[in-house]
């Protein structure tokens, strides 16, 4: 069976969920396709943007979050090195920096907005053939295999099909570095300060999280192995040899999971009646929580052209999306990928200079603040949060 929408969208997860989200109640027909039957366990937090708090609470999804923990302020330091400096939310102008908030309750906030008829799950999206007319995809869905033609394709699958589109390539940087993450509690509270403490062996941040913090541990496979084989005390005095004594004692740690960690964006990231949004247009490092913050500014910005377009899917439809995300795109990949070429390493000179970016930056506020507002709302052109 054959049929032809406005939007069709691979990948129902948050990225892929709010893209539907904000084209819900428009005369845009929209359909996602998740190839899960149901959500699964995820184990990250996720630390939210000031800005997409605000995208997510006018496409009507912050409402259904009901766990977030403010993050009023951002100590930034290095191990073995002098410099550190302080983002607050009050020299920003802002009631908070950012909200940490699991990624579970994020997706099932912003599903739950969705009707089933344009939600799908269970849809597990196979080959997708893109033609001057419109872009088809097969799918299999409650035992049968479907077609659906579309006007225009988002791929939201999080990075797993691209590979497979004609005239999209991959580029792809292994870190060879893994993200340890779960939930550990300190001696001192929190304060809603967020810590990223960047060691040579990767970066690790503390995010406050209800009352303890969310750990993103970052360091090398095999270390990583060693550190998820622990006993629970042998762990809290690793962590506390690795962070310092700045929240006292670590005092308690929950279940931890390991993520390999990769670089990947795919060039271009739009064709023939094709746009990639999310991870599926890049995978960043966790550093700095980038990721679905960028994924969102993508879903803001290709909603309001879609419903302000002439005609859906076409090249200056298409043209004119990558045009306003390039510049946020690129420099959320540089960005990542420049943290940790830079702060991974011990080079004494690099320390060095690293500690005087850091007390530079400690001692200029409008800096501070400018820089402040790039992570929260990105950058602008033309568009968006
Ligand atoms: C350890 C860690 C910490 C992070 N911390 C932060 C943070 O603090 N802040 C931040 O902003 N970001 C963070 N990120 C990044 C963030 O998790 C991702 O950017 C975000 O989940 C991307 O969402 P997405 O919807 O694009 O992709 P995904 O979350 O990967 O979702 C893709 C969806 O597509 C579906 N799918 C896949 N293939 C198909 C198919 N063939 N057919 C149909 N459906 C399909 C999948 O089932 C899935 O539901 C972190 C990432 C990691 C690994």
């Amino acid at each position: 069976m054959s049929e032809r929408i406005d939007v069709l969208v691979i990948g129902g997860g948050p990225v892929g969920a709010a893209l539907a989200l904000s084209l819900q109640g428009s005369p845009v027909s929209v359909t996602v396709l998740e190839a899960r039957s149901s959500p699964a366990p995820d184990p990250r937090m996720l630390a939210l943007s000031y800005g997409s708090k605000l995208f997510l609470e006018r496409i009507r999804a912050w409402q259904g979050i009901h766990d977030a923990t403010p993050i009023n302020t951002i100590h930034v330091s290095q191990k073995g090195g002098f410099g550190r400096t302080v983002l607050t939310a009050e020299e920003s102008g802002v009631p908070s920096l950012g909200y940490v908030v699991s990624y579970p309750d994020i997706h099932r906030a912003l599903v739950s907005g969705l009707d089933t008829e344009t939600y799908l799950e269970g849809a597990c999206a196979g080959e997708i053939d893109l033609s001057e007319e419109e872009g088809v995809v097969d799918f299999d869905y409650q035992g049968q295999r479907r077609r659906i033609a579309a006007k225009l394709v988002v791929m939201a699958d999080g990075g797993k099909l691209v590979e497979h589109v004609k005239g999209i390539s991959l580029d792809s940087r292994e870190y060879g570095q893994w993200a340890i993450i779960g939930q550990v509690r300190t001696e001192k509270p929190h304060g809603n300060t967020a810590y990223e403490r960047f060691t040579p062996e990767g970066p690790l941040a503390l995010l406050p999280c209800r009352d303890g913090f969310s750990l993103v541990w970052t360091t090398s496979p095999e270390t990583a192995r060693e550190i998820l084989s622990l006993e629970k005390e042998k762990f809290l005095e690793k962590l506390h040899d690795h962070f310092g004594g700045r929240l006292g004692e670590f005092v308690d740690a929950g279940a931890m999971s390991g993520f390999p960690l990769v670089l990947k964006y795919a060039t271009p990231s739009v064709s023939k009646h094709l746009a990639l949004i999310g991870n599926a247009s890049q995978t960043l490092h966790p550093v700095s929580g980038q990721g679905l913050n960028l994924g969102l500014r993508d879903v803001a910005t290709l909603s309001r052209v879609v419903m302000g377009a002439e005609e859906i899917g076409s090249g200056a439809m298409l043209g004119n999306y990558a045009g306003m995300r390039k510049m946020d795109r690129e420099s959320g990949i540089c960005f990542t990928d420049s943290l940790i070429r830079i702060f991974s390493n011990e080079i004494s000179p690099l320390r060095m200079g690293r500690g005087m970016a850091l007390a530079s930056m400690d001692c200029l506020p409008p800096f501070r603040k400018w820089f402040s507002r790039k992570m929260m709302f990105g950058i602008r052109t033309g568009s968006i949060l």
